[in-house]
């Protein structure tokens, strides 16, 4: 008899395993797939970077050291030289129902009102 409840033990436990390998597969899949999505897009970014840099330089005559220049000013607009376009501080909140807004999108989650202040590349000075 104490090997029945020993043997329902195990087989209970050996499935319980399971589920969680299965479960940390997927997430690993997810996980995996949302760091080739993040990937793709940097390329992107990079490409669309590389591409309106030489037409500046080469159309307008800017120099590296204006750009450089440029950097170091937008970086420092949160009042932190930290190699970030913006500060995490700084949380803007809706006009109309004064919740917190994000950051990635046009409207307020909660009530769809438009982000007055959105600006392009989502920054909001
Ligand atoms: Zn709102």
């Amino acid at each position: 008899m104490t090997n029945f409840f020993w043997d329902l033990y195990q087989n209970r436990w050996i499935a319980e395993v399971s589920a969680r390998t299965r479960d940390a597969g997927s997430a690993a899949r997810s996980a995996r797939d949302k760091a080739n999505d993040v990937e793709r897009r940097i390329d992107a970014l990079i490409l669309t970077n590389m591409a309106m840099w030489s037409f500046l330089s080469e159309r307008l005559g800017v120099t590296e050291e204006q750009l450089l220049d440029r950097m170091t000013e937008i970086d420092l607009s949160d009042g932190k030289l930290d190699g970030k376009a913006r500060g995490t501080s700084g949380v803007r909140t809706c006009s109309d129902c004064g919740k917190p807004l994000s950051k990635r999108h046009p409207k307020c989650f909660y009530c769809g009102a438009a982000d007055a202040g959105a600006k392009p590349f989502g920054r909001a000075t």
